[in-house]
């Protein structure tokens, strides 16, 4: 058996990068006062055909979406902010506290072709600062997503922003760039021929050539922009500067989802793929009225995981943990006085492996030089008989005998010098 297209096993040996990369987030964005949330991977279909907008790539063909036994219309979540702010809305964190922010890490699915950077199960990391309309707070959090990425040490970023200005401008530019596309529509790539009807705005993001080629006298959204619109921007830019964040003003950048507003921005690596892009985010001021909620402006991103991986994985280096001591019982004569030593081992916190192959002394000492042990804790027959054990230390190949009474008071002695 497999397991499914597009899905991946994260194995033994991968996990302690995830680790590095939870631990990490966890440490600057605590220190930010960001708290963790874990949410439900299945939601109600509603949450994110009204909150992404139904006429997305992500509504309209990714959704992993079914029926289950009591016909209720189910989904995989395929993003993390709509959980959220459904979340924050049906717990009433607004009730608690005016500003809530939160970050998250987990699993989404996407019904997409599997490729490199982009799989049907994917992770996303993901903050979100909910009830502050300050452009400082854009700013905050692209400076958090840089932050993580730089701890991680990515140092070869491009962070684009741009303005999508609210519904109503957004809904006004895009009778014009109909317009002006409909005059075109035959040279368009299929896809963005689709979109004229239904999304012309992702027409924008376009990756095809000829495309490319017509937008470049299209209107722009900019020209739609109200002064409140600008203010913010400018105001976001400003601060950017400030903190000497290097970013691009991509006026093309629209991201997939319908609810943001005002700013939206990416971070890509310089990779020339149409996966590049690490981190995608920005405002989203209506989402949770929208959704049943109080009006709460609010601004995050989602960091790919997997993506971040294969950007950073040969940068850093973990040391592995490893087993320091091998309790080895050859020919597997168990006795009881083996958890004794096993609750020493825990109480001076010493790694350890208990050989119960039940292979002979020889083959399970080989065992332990392969895997780096720097101690043999041998328990056999002679040891039980007379109540001691023998210590071999690997490296040296000193062997000594303890008895029993005396073993915390050897491992007291030597904890330090068997950990470094
Ligand atoms: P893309 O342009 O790759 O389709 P997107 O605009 O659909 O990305 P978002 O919805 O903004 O992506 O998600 C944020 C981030 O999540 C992306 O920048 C990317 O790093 C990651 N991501 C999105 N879809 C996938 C996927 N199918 N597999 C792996 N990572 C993904
Ligand atoms: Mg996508």
């Amino acid at each position: 058996m497999q397991a499914l297209r597009g899905t991946k096993d994260i194995l033994p040996h991968e996990i302690m990068i995830w680790q590095h990369i939870y631990d990490t987030a966890k440490e600057i964005l605590t220190l930010h006062n960001y708290s963790e949330i874990r949410t439900p991977i299945i939601e109600n279909n509603e949450l994110f055909e009204r909150s992404i907008g139904n006429y997305t790539d992500i509504v309209n063909k990714e959704m992993y979406s079914f029926r289950d036994q009591n016909n209720r219309y189910l989904t995989l979540r395929p993003e993390g902010t709509a959980s959220v702010a459904r979340a924050f809305i049906s717990n009433k964190l607004y009730l608690e506290n005016k500003v809530n922010k939160l970050w998250y890490l987990g699993p989404m699915f996407r019904y997409e072709r599997p490729q490199k950077g982009r799989q049907r199960q994917f992770h996303q990391l993901g903050i979100e600062y909910i009830g502050c309309e300050q452009p400082i707070s854009d700013v905050e959090v692209i400076r958090l997503a840089i932050k993580i990425l730089k701890r991680l040490r990515l140092t070869e970023y491009i962070l684009e922003i741009n303005s999508i200005g609210n519904t109503k401008e957004r809904s006004q530019y895009t009778i014009k760039l109909k317009d002006y596309l409909n005059i075109y529509k035959h040279d368009l790539d299929v896809d963005s021929q689709n979109r004229l009807d239904t999304n012309p705005l992702r027409i924008l993001d376009s990756k095809n050539q000829k495309t490319k080629e017509i937008l470049i006298n299209a209107p722009k959204l900019k020209q739609f922009l109200d002064k409140k619109s600008i203010k913010h921007f400018n105001e976001v830019c400003k601060h950017l500067s400030y903190l000497n964040i290097k970013y691009t003003i991509n006026e093309q950048l629209v991201r997939g989802l319908d609810y943001y507003n005002y700013t939206a921005f990416e971070l890509k690596t310089n990779e020339k793929s149409n996966q590049n892009t690490l981190c995608g985010g920005g405002r989203y001021d209506q989402l949770i009225n929208q959704l049943g909620g109080p009006s709460t402006p609010s601004v995050g991103w989602a960091i790919g995981v997997e993506r971040l991986l294969l950007a950073v994985k040969d940068q850093i280096k973990l040391k592995t943990i490893r087993n320091i001591i091998h309790i080895l019982i050859p020919g597997n004569k168990i006795h009881l006085k083996v958890w004794d030593i096993i609750k020493i081992l825990e109480e001076y916190k010493i790694n350890f492996e208990v050989d119960l192959s039940g292979s002979n002394l020889n083959k399970q000492i080989k065992k332990a030089y392969i895997s780096k042990a720097k101690i043999c804790l041998i328990i056999g027959e002679n040891e039980l008989k007379d109540e001691y054990i023998t210590i071999k230390w690997l490296e040296t190949k000193i062997q000594q005998k303890i008895k029993f009474h005396q073993l915390r008071k050897y491992f007291k002695y030597i904890k330090k010098e068997i950990k470094t």
